[in-house]
């Protein structure tokens, strides 16, 4: 056994994260789906690679092509339509993260890129067109990072994104929330991951010690879209996240086929709830190529909303927002 032997932990998420499907066919297969029969594309996949760990997997429903967590991650041939108003860009975060790792568009809080891998690489992804391999995050852009955080009083919250900041190793994380706690104006770290849905394993102990650790505060807010995901593992991994005292909400965003209907959204609060998670923005789909098959109008997304106030408690009713480059905040798009 070498000195520096990871916790046990460790080693399991690492191992679920290394045998995630990665083909059409091996998923296909595992669903006793046939690929013949659907409207699959290796091109698409090419273009950005099909990723899903197993345990998201399992929470699909067998036979079944139009389950909504399939939706989400099986390349399809409407990916290669070019539709007018979608770009490879739509946030104009791409120049932005390139130079450096900080996002700055909000005064008060700023968002740090640690790394640009995900455990599962979700369709109507924004970044679904960004070069992964420009965010080499090297040392040296790290303390550059570091230095504009520190430079600027203003920054309250930072965020840390990615890519999946829990993908980050337990020492590289804890690392980060000394470097950042050290700066006296930064009062909350902010987790954004998808890592509690898609491998609620890699939620340990050892992981939520490190982020409490600081006397700053820590926020999560993970992504989940649809109820389905929420599987006994992920239900435990919210409950020991909520016992270490962090904060958690959610995002999702709202997905054509995925999400679309009231019954969808009422459930996903619900289920988020019970499981103490707070449903925090339902973004509206960033137009980015590829992705037009996910979208739903304006005009819809208003009228779900209006139909889950209907059904929900105000606390439960996520709001709905949309990024509009420039803008000094997300958008509300119900006033
Ligand atoms: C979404 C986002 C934030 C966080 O916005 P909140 O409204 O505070 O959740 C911060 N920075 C960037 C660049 C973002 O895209
Ligand atoms: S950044 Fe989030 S939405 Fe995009 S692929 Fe990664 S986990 Fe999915």
């Amino acid at each position: 056994m070498t000195k520096n032997h990871p916790p046990l932990g460790d080693i399991r998420w690492q191992h679920e994260l290394a045998n995630a499907f990665k083909t059409i066919d091996d998923l296909c297969k595992f669903l006793h789906l046939h690929t013949a029969q659907l409207p699959v594309s290796e091109a698409a996949a090419k273009q950005f690679v099909l990723r899903v760990p197993r345990g998201f997997a399992e929470c699909m429903q067998k036979g079944d092509a139009s389950d909504p967590l399939l939706r989400q991650v099986l390349p399809l041939t409407a990916e290669l339509l070019q539709m007018p108003g979608f770009s490879d860009d739509p946030v104009g975060d791409k120049a932005a993260a390139r130079e450096n790792l900080i996002i700055h568009k909000y005064d008060s809080r700023a968002l740090m890129i640690n790394t640009g891998a995900c455990a599962i690489n979700c369709r109507y992804c924004f970044r679904r067109n960004f070069p992964y391999s420009d965010y080499q995050v090297s040392k040296e852009k790290q303390d550059q990072a570091l230095t504009y955080i520190k430079n600027d009083i203003r920054i309250k919250e930072v965020i840390l994104s990615g890519g999946d900041p829990l993908l980050l190793s337990d020492q590289r994380l804890a690392d980060l929330m000394q470097e950042l706690a050290d700066i006296d104006h930064v009062k909350r770290i902010r987790i954004h991951s998808r890592l509690p849905i898609v491998l609620p394993s890699r939620i340990t102990g050892t992981l939520l010690a490190i982020l409490t650790s600081t006397p700053v505060t820590p926020v999560m807010v993970v992504h989940c879209n649809h109820a389905n995901e929420i599987s006994q593992s992920v239900a435990d991994a919210c409950r020991l996240i909520k016992d270490y005292g962090i904060t958690l909400f959610n995002q999702s965003v709202l997905l054509k086929g995925v999400n679309d209907t009231a019954d969808d959204l009422c459930n996903l609060s619900e289920r988020l709830f019970e499981n103490g998670v707070i449903p925090y923005y339902l973004h509206s789909l960033d137009k980015a190529n590829g992705t037009q098959h996910f979208e739903v109008s304006e005009e819809d997304a208003l009228k779900l909303i209006q139909q889950i106030q209907d059904h929900l408690p105000g606390y439960l009713v996520p709001k709905l927002v949309k990024e509009i480059a420039g803008a000094a905040s997300k958008q509300s798009l119900t006033g």
